[in-house]
C-alpha cells in the first residue's frame, strides 16, 4: 500500500499534490511527505502522521516549485518511524534526486546485501532506499539511463515516481499490479496519482491510466510528455484494489470500484439462498458489497451498525490488545433495529479473524437471533508480497483454519466466502488479476 502523487508543471505544485495526498488518506496514514522543485532545487518536508498532521498552510507555502511528488505511508518494509517517511531525497554524482514508492520489492534483501557489501550505507529500512543506490552507483550521464538499469536490477510490483531538478519520472511494473492514473490539471499542467479520487478533489481531467512497464518522462515547461515501453506488459492488477484497498470512488483500469464492490456483493447473495431480516454491512468497507446482497436478495438493507469516524483503520495498529479495543471504539449496533432480528452481515475480507468475532459478539449483545457472515472475497490463505501489508500465514485464520472453523472462531450461525472464480467473474473475466493472497500464485519471485 501507499499513495504517490506527482504534479508537473503547475503553479503551486505542493498544495495541489497536498490535496491530492489528502484523497488518497486511506491508502496509508503512518507518513506523509512532499518535494518540491522550482527547476533549480528540491525540497523536501515529511513526517508521521496523518497528511493534516503532517503539513500547515505554512509549510505547503514555503513549499515553491512548480514540479512536486508525494507520498504517503502504510509500511510494507522497514518499520513505521519517521526516519522511512518518503520522499527519500539524496544528493549524488548528478545532482539532487527524490523518490516515491507504492508497492514491495521481493529481491529487496539481496540487492540491499550487495550494496552493503560494496560500501553503502543505508540511512532507512525501506527497499525503495536500494533503488536510489542504484541510481547513484552508475556512471551513466542520464538519470533515464541510471533508473532504467536500476529497474532492471530490482524485481517486484512498484509504481515509482523520481524527480530531478528538471524532470518528473513515473515508472509503472510490468504486471501493473498497483494502480497509477495519469490526470491533465486546469491549468495545463499535469498529476500522476495511485487514485482518480484524487484527480475529483483537485478538478483534475482523467488523461488514462499509466501502462504496465510504461516509463512517462514529464519536462519542465514542455507541455509534451515522453513514453517509453520499458518492459512487455503482462497486465496482472492486484484483486485487493477492487476489494478492499481503493476508495469506492475512484476508477482502476477502466472499471469503477464501486460497482465491482457491488458486484461482488451480487454474487455473493446469488451464491446461496439464506432467510433474513435484514442485509447490514460491517461499515465503511463492506456497504457496497451490502448494497448489491440486498439488491440481488430483495432482502432490506440497514445502517444497523455506525461507525466512529475518528478511529483509524483498525489494522494499522501494532498489537493485538489495542485491534481488539479499537474494533469497538469504531463499531456500534443499534440494538432497537437489530433485536431478535436474523440478519446477513457483509464484510469485504477476513484477514486474522479479529473484527469478525467481535462484530458477531458485538451484535449478539444488541439482541440478533441469527447471524449469517458472508464475505465478498475468497478465503485469504497466503501472504501478499507485493505492497500489501496482510500478515504472515501464523496470523491469516483462513490459512489455518477451513471454512467451518472460521464461523466457529467468530460464533456466526453460517458463514460463506466467495470463491476465486466467483471473485474473478464479479470482476470480469476479460483481465487477469495479481490474486496471490487467494492462491499462492507468486508469479513475482
Ligand atoms: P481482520 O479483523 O479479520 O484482521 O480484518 C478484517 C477487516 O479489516 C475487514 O473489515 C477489512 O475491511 C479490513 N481490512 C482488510 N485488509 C486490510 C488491510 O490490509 N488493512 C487494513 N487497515 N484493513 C484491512
Ligand atoms: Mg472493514
Amino acid at each position: 500500500m501507499c499513495a504517490i502523487v506527482g504534479v508537473i508543471n503547475s503553479p503551486s505544485a505542493a498544495k495541489t499534490a497536498y490535496y491530492a495526498l489528502f484523497a488518497m488518506q486511506h491508502r496509508g496514514q503512518e507518513a506523509s511527505g512532499i518535494s518540491v522543485c522550482d527547476n533549480a532545487e528540491i525540497t523536501t518536508f515529511k513526517g508521521n502522521g496523518l497528511v493534516t498532521d503532517v503539513f500547515s498552510a505554512k509549510i505547503i507555502n514555503e513549499l515553491k516549485g512548480d514540479m512536486a511528488i508525494g507520498h504517503n505511508r502504510y509500511a510494507t518494509a522497514g518499520k513505521s518511524s519517521s526516519g522511512d517517511a518518503q520522499p527519500i531525497a539524496a544528493n549524488y554524482s548528478l545532482g539532487q534526486i527524490s523518490v516515491v514508492h507504492n508497492g514491495n520489492l521481493v529481491n529487496k534483501d539481496e540487492v540491499r546485501n550487495d550494496l552493503i557489501r560494496d560500501g553503502a550505507i543505508f540511512q532507512t529500512n525501506m527497499d525503495t532506499e536500494n533503488i536510489v543506490h542504484l541510481i547513484a552507483k552508475n556512471h551513466s550521464p542520464h538519470l533515464k539511463e541510471r533508473i532504467i538499469s536500476a529497474l532492471e536490477k530490482i524485481k517486484g510490483a512498484y509504481c515509482l515516481l523520481f524527480q530531478s531538478r528538471h524532470k518528473v519520472f513515473a515508472v509503472r511494473d510490468r504486471y501493473g499490479v498497483r494502480p497509477l492514473s495519469l490526470g491533465r490539471l486546469k491549468d495545463g499542467g499535469y498529476i500522476i496519482a495511485s487514485e482518480t479520487c484524487a484527480f475529483d478533489l483537485v478538478e483534475a481531467e482523467f488523461i488514462r491510466d499509466v501502462k504496465p512497464g510504461e516509463m512517462i518522462i514529464f519536462e519542465h515547461g514542455k507541455s509534451e510528455f515522453e513514453s517509453i515501453e520499458l518492459f512487455k506488459p503482462e497486465s496482472r492488477i492486484c484483486a485487493f484494489e477492487y476489494i478492499y484497498f481503493a476508495r469506492p470512488d475512484s476508477v482502476i483500469e477502466g472499471k469503477s470500484v464501486y460497482e465491482a464492490r457491488k458486484k461482488m456483493g451480487e454474487t455473493l447473495a446469488k451464491k446461496s439462498k439464506v432467510k433474513a431480516d435484514f442485509v447490514i454491512p460491517v461499515p465503511d468497507s463492506g456497504v457496497p458489497a451490502a448494497l448489491g446482497y440486498a439488491n440481488a436478495s430483495s432482502i432490506p438493507f440497514e445502517l444497523a451498525i455506525v461507525r466512529n469516524h475518528y478511529v483509524g483503520r483498525t489494522f494499522i495498529e501494532p498489537t493485538q490488545e489495542i485491534r481488539n479495543l479499537k474494533v469497538k471504539l469504531k463499531l456500534n449496533p443499534m440494538s432497537s433495529v437489530l433485536k431478535d432480528k436474523s440478519v446477513v452481515v457483509i464484510d469485504d475480507s477476513i484477514v486474522r479473524g479479529t473484527t469478525s468475532k467481535k462484530i458477531v459478539e458485538l451484535l449478539r449483545h444488541a439482541g440478533v437471533r441469527e447471524i449469517h457472515f458472508r464475505v465478498a472475497c475468497p478465503e485469504l490463505k497466503f501472504p501478499e508480497r507485493y505492497g500489501i501489508d496482510t500478515p504472515s500465514f501464523e496470523e491469516l485464520i483462513s490459512a489455518n483454519k477451513s471454512v467451518e472453523q472460521v464461523r466457529e472462531y467468530i460464533g456466526a450461525d453460517s458463514l460463506e466466502f466467495l470463491d476465486i472464480d466467483e471473485l474473478k467473474s464479479s470482476l470480469g473475466n476479460e483481465r487477469k488479476y495479481s490474486l496471490v493472497s487467494f492462491d499462492g500464485d507468486y508469479f513475482i519471485k
